[in-house]
């Protein structure tokens, strides 16, 4: 298929996880792409994986230079921008008795701030392209209760509200902006993320990938984990024609997590 043949995207957070599986699926539905992310190794390594479509950008998304460096790096190699996948992310706080002002400063950099800034930076190649997509990924935690980092939930529920009102004021440019609320999905978010996921091995994570998958299974509905798959289809549902009559919203993709009752739900 190819549902984004002529389209060039810039995936943030891209090495990794969900990013990295929605650059192979976006490359073979036609895109080009510049996953940018802070690993020179392993990005470097993915692009060369991808292919001649792919290209990477080292890029830290609580830096505001760098972020509009990855745009104009995206610009530069496949000369415009169609899609914009805030992506990036990570654990950033503490339980609440715990959380500390250095906490709170870098998760607001890491989730929010780096949404908005990528935002700000793409609307101009996004206007002269007549139109353009911006996709955030935020989480259930910014819907329902999620134990022991508050911190992170209140960000993502800023995320996806500052989604609905950039979606409404862009509108008029033909820039649609929506989040995507993943539920648990398998991925080295929950052992750390790339802070501990870049100091194993490849099979170690693995492993860990595997035993996570068998764990999540049982935390939803439909009796399966959630896979970085199923978050990819998603933003390409967002990016393709068949999302253009599509802005302002949240997806929840969850296997129906938030639907259930559950007092202490992580
Ligand atoms: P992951 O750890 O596999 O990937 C996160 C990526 O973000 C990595 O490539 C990491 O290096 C990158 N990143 C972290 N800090 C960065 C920085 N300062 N600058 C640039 N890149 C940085 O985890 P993932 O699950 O693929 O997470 C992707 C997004 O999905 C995150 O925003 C996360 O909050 C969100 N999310 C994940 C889940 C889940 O269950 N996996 C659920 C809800 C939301």
């Amino acid at each position: 298929m190819n549902r984004l043949e002529g389209k060039v995207a810039l995936i943030t957070g891209g090495t990794s996880g969900i990013g990295a599986e929605t650059a192979r699926l976006f490359i073979a539905e036609g895109a080009k792409v510049v996953i940018s992310g802070r690993s020179e190794e392993k990005g470097s390594q993915l692009a060369d994986d991808l292919g001649n479509n792919a290209s990477y950008c080292l890029s830290d998304v609580t830096k505001e230079d760098e972020i509009e460096n990855a745009i104009k790096h995206t610009t530069n190699s496949f000369g415009k921008l169609d899609i914009l996948f805030n992506n990036a992310g990570g654990p950033v706080g503490a339980g609440l008795e715990d959380v500390t002002q250095k906490d709170i400063d870098y998760g607001v950099h890491l989730l929010l701030a780096s949404v908005i800034l990528g935002t700000k930076y793409a609307i101009e190649p996004m206007r002269k392209n007549g139109g353009g997509c911006i996709i955030n990924n935020s989480s259930i935690a910014g819907i329902r209760y999620r134990q022991g980092d508050p911190l992170y939930s209140a960000l993502k529920a800023a995320v996806t509200h500052f989604t609905k009102m950039s979606g409404v004021e862009l509108g008029k440019d033909n820039i649609r902006v929506n989040a995507i609320s993943p539920g648990a999905i398998a991925t080295p978010i929950f052992w750390g993320g790339s802070a501990v996921s870049n100091s194993l091995s490849k099979e170690e994570n693995e492993r860990k990938l595997q035993k996570l998958e068998g764990n999540l299974a049982n935390a939803v509905p439909l009796k399966r984990s959630g896979l970085a798959t199923d978050i990819a289809e998603a933003a390409l549902y967002l990016s393709s024609q068949a999302g253009s009559f599509v802005t302002c919203q949240d997806i929840v993709v969850d296997g129906g997590r938030t639907a259930m009752f559950n007092e202490y739900s992580s």
